[in-house]
């Protein structure tokens, strides 16, 4: 299986879809969100660093955040795909992967872009903070994300694009998780023929 790089706002259903693709294709899966926090769950110093930055809605700074990224590739099982959820954020984040995968004779395969409303995204997270409880899912550091993903993380669509990997699903038009993910697995299929 290609490589696939999930690319969207916060709520936008990144950890979801991934699963999804994950089951069906048998992917491996890596969240730089869940890496995160479980080193803040574990308490290490890499999760103390994290904290400070999650709490207030930004990016974990990019040197660190490409180490992590690398090491948790390289524990990934090889041959099968590998699923980027949540990584990368920021234009150097992706000159650095294309750059990592690059020197280990592998490539970023297909990116999916997840297109979906600001008002449905804040509906979706407010939700979530009742269900699991996760610390920056509260309206004000919701916000905050959503800045942070406007001005430093969406800007890197066209960057895809320019690579030429760029697919995009927008939740106006396909309105369903089932919509979404046939649409998903369709080109995820079609990418592998
Ligand atoms: P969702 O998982 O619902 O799409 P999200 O994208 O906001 O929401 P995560 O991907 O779990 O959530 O990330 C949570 C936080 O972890 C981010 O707000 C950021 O502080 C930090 N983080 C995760 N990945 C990165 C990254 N690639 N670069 C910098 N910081 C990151
Ligand atoms: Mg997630």
């Amino acid at each position: 299986m290609k490589n696939i790089i999930i690319f969207g706002a916060p709520g936008s259903g990144k950890g979801t879809y991934s699963d999804m693709i994950v089951e069906k294709f048998g992917m491996g899966h890596i969240s730089t969100g869940d890496v995160l926090r479980a080193e803040i769950k574990n308490g290490t110093e890499l999760g103390k660093i994290a904290k400070g930055y999650i709490d207030e809605g930004q990016l974990i700074p990019d040197s660190l955040m490409v180490d992590i990224l690398a090491s948790t590739y390289d524990r990934q099982p090889k041959g099968c795909g590998v699923i980027f959820d949540g990584f990368p954020r920021t234009i150097a984040q992706a000159e650095a992967l294309k750059t990592m995968l690059a020197e280990r004779g592998d490539d970023m395969g297909l990116m999916i872009e997840l297109v979906v409303e600001e008002d449905v995204l804040m509906a979706r997270l407010l939700n979530r903070a009742i269900e699991q409880g996760r610390a920056d899912d509260n309206k004000e550091t919701i916000q905050k994300r959503f800045d942070v993903y406007r001005t430093q993380t969406a800007p890197l669509s066209e960057w895809f694009a320019k690579e030429g990997i760029r697919h995009t699903f927008a939740w106006s038009e396909l309105k369903t998780k089932e919509g979404m993910i046939e649409a998903i697995f369709q080109t995820v299929e079609q990418a592998n023929k």
